[in-house]
């Protein structure tokens, strides 16, 4: 039996999409409020004309934080859309056990089922840095 079924995949499939959309509207306005004016001048113009795949490519180094964010966040989206064109998604990577619907429709781009994500958050935080500890 598959993990999840296809109507599932698909109504995740669209919540992506209109994520993906909001991100590079989101995006675009960003670019066009930079301070710098140079960075400006030098990613602005091509908000209005380029495809998302390809100002995508062009903004991999941007040092902006906020655009930073909204990219990976449509990263983590391509992720998703990769894993389900292969089968593997809504699998953990980590254990291999189905990752919950109902996780997956808070995080439609969740890698992880919630007891590893918790694992690989404690491994991620520095010894001794957790509160009360
Ligand atoms: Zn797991």
């Amino acid at each position: 039996m598959p993990p999840i079924d296809q109507a599932r995949i698909d109504h995740l499939s669209r919540l992506m999409d209109e994520r993906w959309t909001r991100e590079f509207r989101e995006i675009r306005s960003l670019l066009g409020t930079l301070e710098d004016e140079r960075r400006r001048a030098a990613f602005a113009p091509h908000a209005a004309g380029a495809s998302d795949e390809a100002l995508l490519a062009l903004l991999a180094d941007i040092d902006d934080p906020l655009i930073q964010q909204n990219l990976q966040d449509v990263r983590d989206i391509a992720g998703a859309r990769r894993r389900i064109g292969d089968g593997s998604y809504g699998l953990c990577l980590a254990c291999g056990d189905d990752i919950a619907y109902e996780r997956l429709l808070a995080y439609p781009t969740a890698k992880r089922c919630i007891e590893c994500q918790r694992a690989h958050e404690r491994r991620k935080a520095a010894p001794g840095a957790a509160p009360g500890n």
